[in-house]
């Protein structure tokens, strides 16, 4: 239980991947804030067994992460109420599949907002408590979309390789102050943001829903396999062990091979 009095802020954690990390950090004894959208019962159900398993609190916060307010009072509630945060991770995210000369702007916007713009309001909230404890870990959710690119996901594409910039910019910042800053850029993992855009992809270009399985999603991954949410939590926890203490400015990709192509 190495996170034993730490605490971690997941963003977008009542489902897929942060959800993953609020487990992980949680069977290494840290406190968990977990935020997102969804179902109040399953929410709970979900905080509940967090708590369970680390034998410290968690807490959820509805904290929407287009909203600068709110997420700097979610992260000085977790201050307060849970301690640090010791660990944040920017992961919350959506898509929206459509050519530049159809992209609704609000869904641009919203993009921008929720999956780059949060995490620069996450990591300027958390810093401070962060400098004054002297460590802290910084982890943000890219994809493989912050290093290539794909047609029709101009936002998405526009946001993830903005946060491998700004990653590697707030690294160089904290890098002496025992805090690091990296992101992980999944391939395609097994979650509802990819089911959600399946419909979408077969409209845009005309496929089936095996055609996109296929064709157009593990196309990409040389593995022919989706990536899981544990495997990317796993390495978000090494990323929290001192031994990682040196791992700063990172962009690490657990894409099957994707970009490697
Ligand atoms: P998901 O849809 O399962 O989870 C997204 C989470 O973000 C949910 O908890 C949702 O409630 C939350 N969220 C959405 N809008 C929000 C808002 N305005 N405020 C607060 N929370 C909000 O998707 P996922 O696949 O687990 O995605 C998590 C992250 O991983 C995203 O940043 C995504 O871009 C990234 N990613 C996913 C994949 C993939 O293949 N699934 C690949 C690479 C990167």
């Amino acid at each position: 239980m190495f996170l034993k009095g730490k605490s971690a802020i997941v963003t977008g954690s009542t489902s897929g991947i942060g959800l993953a990390y609020a487990k992980a950090f949680a069977a290494e004894g840290a406190s968990v804030m977990i935020n997102g959208f969804g179902d109040a019962a399953a929410i709970e159900t979900e905080r509940a067994a967090l708590e369970a398993t680390s034998g410290a609190k968690a807490l959820y916060d509805a904290a929407d992460m287009t909203k600068a307010e709110a997420i700097e009072a979610m992260v000085k509630r977790c201050h307060d109420e849970l301690g640090g945060p010791d660990i944040i991770v920017n992961n919350a995210g959506i898509q929206h599949v459509a050519p530049i000369d159809e992209f609704p702007i609000d869904k641009w916007d919203a993009i921008i907002a929720i999956n780059l713009t949060s995490a620069f309001h996450m990591m300027r909230a958390s810093i401070p408590y962060m400098k004054a404890a002297k460590w802290g870990r910084i982890i943000s959710t890219a994809s493989a979309h912050s290093l290539v690119a794909s047609p029709n996901k101009s936002a998405y594409v526009a946001a993830k390789h903005g946060i491998a910039g700004l990653t590697k910019t707030a690294a160089l910042e904290v890098a002496t102050h025992g805090i690091t800053v990296n992101a992980i850029s999944p391939g395609y993992v097994w979650t509802p943001l990819v089911e959600n855009q399946i419909p979408d992809t077969m409209k845009a270009r005309g496929l089936t829903r095996e055609q996109v399985m296929n064709d157009v999603l593990l196309a990409a991954q040389p593995t022919k396999e989706f990536v899981t949410p544990e495997q990317v939590a796993a390495l978000a926890l090494f990323l929290c062990r001192d031994e990682a203490k040196s791992i700063t400015g990172a962009n690490m990709t657990v894409d099957g091979g994707w970009t490697a192509a």
